[in-house]
């Protein structure tokens, strides 16, 4: 057991928690919730080639990128002596909808390593079937940490007031703007959160863009009610939280005049995205919308992502200042009409350049 303090009856612990992953999502609730409870939080610092190389030699190789980021920050914290870490086990974190298993794995991954890392806090949470499992995991956390139970779910209830007032606000502002901003490339980044967010992964490709003259929208600011929506229409409903995030901003996003381009960010490794990725791209082949895949991996470099993303703008900016569709290496027009692609949803059958 880690250090207690029990200067008011209240347990005090040091509580580690990686910033990778699943924190870009949910890091605001588990430090409000964390520091309601009187427990000191340590995040790991931002990701850096130190982090990313040691987590790669402590992971099975088949693992993807994100997660063995994952490993690398878990090791930095078990040298910043903390009592725990906090190490949840994802499962769903909405109805009918999984986590990818890997994430689901990441305690079990941990614990099967050989490195040395603090006692873990690993709570499953696992919301498919029903809303009372979140009674569940609190009472995990509450058990590991001996937490009075009343006031871990009051503290969660605040924890998730907070981050739910922070997704409004985002998701507010897009509303609330136009998607063409006068002057700018509107782009739209398809990725998971934690690829967004972590600088080191992405080679800081939001700020590039905007150095670059582009607006940037992430899917993160898209409502969920507008991104299910948009898959009511699916033969099958998709049981990925990700792929739905991914799939349903997209096609809201591909109809809007203003949007010019989408840029889809995926991981080496990545099992969902290797499928979500195909429907992404067809859907946009579809509705006649330029695109660019990048996938990263460990040996990513900046100066071939900035010699992609230059090409990719340049060729978005060349067809808007042409009004075409798309242009063919010999100059030609190829396409279909894209404003009634877009309009219609009507399929274009010609391909795009940009892929
Ligand atoms: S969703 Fe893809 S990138 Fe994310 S942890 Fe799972 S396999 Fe890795």
């Amino acid at each position: 057991m880690g250090e207690k303090t029990e200067g008011d009856g209240i347990l005090k612990y040091r509580i580690g928690i990686p910033r990778a992953v699943m924190y870009y999502q949910f890091g605001t609730i588990w430090k409000s919730f964390f520091h309601t409870m009187d427990t000191e939080v340590i995040v790991s610092g931002e990701t850096n080639k130190k982090i990313l190389d040691e987590g790669a030699t402590r992971v099975v190789d088949e693992a993807c990128l994100p997660v063995k980021v994952y490993f690398g920050h878990a090791m930095q914290l078990a040298r910043e002596e903390v009592d725990f870490l906090f190490i949840p086990r994802l499962v769903s974190i909405e109805k009918k909808a999984f986590i990818c298993p890997k994430l689901m794995g990441l305690p079990d991954m941990l614990s099967a390593g050989k490195s040395s890392l603090p006692p873990l806090i690993k709570p499953t949470l696992n919301l498919v079937k029903s809303e009372s499992r979140l009674e569940d995991f609190l009472q995990d956390i509450a058990k590991s940490l001996s937490f009075d139970k009343k006031k871990t779910r009051q503290a969660w209830h605040l924890a998730q007031g907070v981050y739910n007032k922070e997704m409004e606000s985002k998701r507010r502002s897009f509303l609330e703007n136009q998607i063409d901003c006068p002057g700018l490339t509107t782009i739209f980044l398809a990725a998971h959160p934690y690829l967004i967010h972590d600088r080191f992964l992405n080679l800081n490709i939001v700020d590039k863009l905007k150095k670059m003259g582009c607006r940037v929208i992430l899917p993160e600011e898209i409502p969920p009610e507008v991104q299910n929506a948009e898959l009511s229409c699916l033969r099958k409903p998709l049981f990925w939280s990700f792929g739905k995030m991914q799939l349903g901003s997209v096609r809201f996003i591909a109809r809007q005049p203003g949007a010019k381009g989408i840029i889809i960010l995926s991981s080496f490794g990545c099992g969902i995205d290797s499928f979500i990725d195909n429907m992404v791209v067809r859907y946009l082949k579809k509705m006649g919308v330029p695109y660019l895949n990048i996938i990263l991996d460990e040996h990513s470099g900046a100066a071939g992502l900035d010699t992609r993303i230059e090409a990719f703008l340049d060729m978005l900016r060349w067809k808007e200042s042409k009004d075409e569709d798309y242009v063919s290496t010999y100059g030609s027009y190829l396409g279909c009409d894209e404003g009634t692609a877009r309009a219609s949803g009507a399929g274009c059958s010609s391909t795009t350049l940009f892929q």
